[in-house]
């Protein structure tokens, strides 16, 4: 999908002169792409018409610059398309909430459900986790085993075989024991589809949940809309989350089951990891829908913005997978010269939106130039190591006092740090070793 959109966006700006038959052309480009990428025809056919009526409307103004019009067009359709317009249900502390997950097996629900315990534990709140599946052998193990390293109560059973009657149990029990957020994970699998269905109307009648998740792969083909639907039928589905965008996923199928449960994506899984958990931000998420996130788009803004003189250096540390503060740091400093830099930061795939505050540049600049502070009062070897993330603690609270910073702020920078620095990991075997780019689209 990616692909062909920024492909069909780039021949446009190519092109010399544009206009309607250039903008016709594009538009169905990005359609065709859109309707391979699991968006239902009609949502397809909506944006098609939406777009041009803002490119003909804008158009009208004296001199007014189509290409960026359209491309801004698509962007805010797309973002429009994952937005249900309205919130989802979000748990408050010390209230007692139920929270079901649904989604077919293998989808991920067991992981995210940890996951979203420990996201929530982490913020004050006292989780805790009900195992409703009863289909699968060693559910319960799994989901023991999960709840057990992150030190969240769980309760299950190996001998019961009805769902409802544990569900019930297990809210039951944390009702009691004053859990604020009690997690029902469900079977994701059944002898007949039907039957799964009607499980999870069983379970969710008499649990009452707050809010039903529905968990989706990302790399989920063209049945997103019906499995959603199918789900939101049984369930009232209210949020989704997505998982596996780790992997080659753009998750186009979100833009699916955004419409078929009306209901918002709220998170978005990137590892099999407890940590590898990120609220979902809808920017982000269209840029790298679009290809704006890939590799090429990256690489050519940074050409952009960066002295040529540097260029080749830094491709040739891509090219062997290193990615040093120093590195991090040189950026932020051509970065801050080039600006804007909101958009240059939306390329990077692994920069979560904390540094991107959805305000102005202006706070991203602060946020910056906070970072390049902790920096500077770190020594040569720390800013070229590759391995920064084992500093010592006590090094760490020495920085903080150096930089006259919290040691929260250089726990922060160092995080980014090595979102960036795993991203790096992933693509260096993408970059050919001679750093020369026009090899690579
Ligand atoms: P369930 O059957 O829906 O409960 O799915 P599980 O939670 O058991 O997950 C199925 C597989 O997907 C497991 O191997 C997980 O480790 C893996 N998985 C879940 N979420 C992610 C993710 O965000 N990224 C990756 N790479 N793997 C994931
Ligand atoms: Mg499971």
């Amino acid at each position: 999908l990616g692909g062909s959109i920024s492909r069909a966006l780039a021949q446009m700006s190519n092109a010399t002169v544009v206009d309607e038959k250039v903008i016709a052309e594009c538009l169905n480009e990005i359609s065709r792409a859109l309707l391979q990428s699991d968006v239902q025809f009609k949502m397809v056919r909506d944006m098609q018409s939406n777009i041009k009526r803002i490119v003909d409307l804008e158009s009208l103004a004296a001199g007014a610059n189509k290409r960026r019009i359209i491309q801004q067009a698509v962007f805010s359709e797309l973002c429009n398309m994952l937005d249900p317009g309205k919130p989802s249900f979000t748990p408050k502390k010390a209230k007692p909430s139920v929270v079901m997950f649904v989604g077919l097996q293998g989808s991920g629900k067991t992981t995210t459900c940890t996951k979203y315990a420990y996201y929530h534990q982490q913020k004050g709140f006292k989780p805790s986790l009900v195992c409703a599946d009863t289909f699968r052998a060693g559910a319960f193990d799994q989901l023991k085993q999960n709840a057990t390293k992150a030190r969240i109560p769980f309760y299950g059973s190996y001998m019961e075989s009805d769902p409802v009657k544990i569900a019930v149990e297990g809210v039951e029990r944390f009702r009691e024991e004053k859990s604020d957020l009690i997690i029902v994970d469900t079977s994701g699998r059944h002898k007949q589809e039907a039957a799964l269905f009607e499980e999870m109307r069983q379970v969710a009648e008499a649990t009452k949940p707050d809010l039903v998740i529905f968990v989706m792969d990302g790399s989920i083909g063209q049945a997103a809309f019906d499995q959603a639907h199918a789900f939101k039928q049984s369930a009232s589905v209210g949020a989704v989350i997505i998982t596996k965008m780790d992997g080659h996923a753009k998750g186009g199928g979100a833009l699916s089951a955004v419409a078929a449960t009306k209901s918002p994506v709220i998170f978005i899984g990137t590892g099999e990891h407890i940590d590898e958990f990120e609220v979902f931000d809808v920017k982000p998420f269209v840029s790298r829908l679009l290809g704006m996130g890939d590799l090429s788009g990256l690489m050519n803004k940074i050409q952009d913005v960066m002295p040529a003189e540097q260029q080749p250096e830094l491709l040739q540390k891509l090219a062997e997978g290193t990615f040093t503060l120093r590195i991090l740091y040189e950026q932020f400093q051509n970065l801050l010269k080039m600006g804007p830099i909101g958009q240059v930061f939306s390329m990077f795939p692994g920069f979560s939106s904390e540094l991107m505050p959805k305000g102005s540049d202006k706070e991203s600049q602060a946020k910056i130039k906070r970072y390049m502070t902790i920096m500077d009062s770190m020594t040569d070897a720390e800013l070229d190591s590759t391995n920064p993330k084992l500093m010592s603690e006590s090094r760490i609270i020495r920085i903080a006092r150096g930089s006259g910073r919290l040691v929260r702020d250089v726990m922060d920078m160092l995080e980014e740090y090595k979102k960036l620095a795993k991203m790096w990991s992933k693509m260096k075997l993408k970059i050919p070793k001679n750093g020369d780019m026009s090899a690579m689209t």
